[in-house]
């Protein structure tokens, strides 16, 4: 099963590194988020000894009790005095966050994805003042404007962004979108390209600070098309796990 892993990500990173040239882009200005929601702890784990720091969970459930199993795992190791045998995760909350939720998932992640609200906003912040710690979020914009989709209109990101940036301990580091499910690449290339222009405005006017700086974007089915319209981040998952039958917990 690591065979397969290996593989896939070897795969993964591959098609990063040639959407990257194609865009004439530096490769290590996209970094992988590895999204586990359909695998067990087993292969996070794997995904951790391989070297992958970013790890993404879409599930509020999940995310906590992972990360507790991960860190009860690598406690073990270096209890056992054999040195931690693999880098300790950064977890990314990538999936939908209700606002009673956030209490439960903030003292795991380092990144929040999925900020669409001033009333999560604050909930975030005031959660992090609570821990003594800062919080790395991005705004989720819904930049296809399809109505069944989770984030903010385009319009307003601007107006919500300066709003949160006056909040405590809370870092502003980019924006995050989900293209539309569809065939039509010219489509899904357009609501990158809206996603990377909005960010540009704000990064010229009001965001000029190096923490702005993280376009989330692009999947297993288009994060070449992504990377090509200027994501900094791309979050896959079913690519990472083509093939490993059993994989599941
Ligand atoms: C599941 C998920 C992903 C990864 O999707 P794949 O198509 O499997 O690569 C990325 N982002 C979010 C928010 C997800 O829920």
């Amino acid at each position: 099963m690591k065979r397969k892993l290996t593989e896939n990500v070897r795969r993964v990173r591959d098609r990063m590194a040639n959407a990257c040239i194609r865009a004439q882009r530096d490769p290590k200005e996209v970094s992988l988020v590895a999204v586990t929601k359909y695998v067990g702890v087993d292969v996070i784990r794997q995904l951790l000894e391989l070297g992958h720091q970013d790890i993404g969970e879409a599930r509020v459930q999940e995310v906590g009790r992972r990360a507790a199993m991960i860190k009860e795992m690598r406690g073990r190791l270096e209890q056992s005095g054999a040195g931690a045998a693999f880098p300790e995760p950064r977890w990314h909350m990538v999936g939908h966050l209700q606002r009673n939720k956030v209490k439960q998932v903030l003292p795991w992640v380092s990144m929040i994805h999925s900020v669409d609200s001033l009333r999560l906003a604050e909930e975030i912040s005031s959660q992090a003042e609570r821990l003594g710690r800062d919080i790395d979020v991005l705004l989720q914009v819904n930049a296809s404007g399809e109505s069944q989709k989770f984030g903010v209109a385009v319009g307003a990101v601007g107006h919500l962004a300066e709003q949160m940036v006056s909040l405590p301990r809370m870092r502003v580091c980019g924006l995050m979108t989900m293209a539309p499910l569809s065939e039509d690449t010219g489509r899904v290339a357009w609501t990158f390209e809206r996603l990377a222009e909005v960010f540009e405005d704000l990064a010229k006017e009001r965001f000029t600070g190096r923490e702005f700086r993280h376009l989330s974007m692009g999947m297993t089915n288009d994060f070449e098309i992504a990377i090509e319209k200027g994501a900094t981040l791309v979050r896959i998952g079913s690519a990472l796990f083509e093939g490993m039958v059993g994989a599941e917990e």
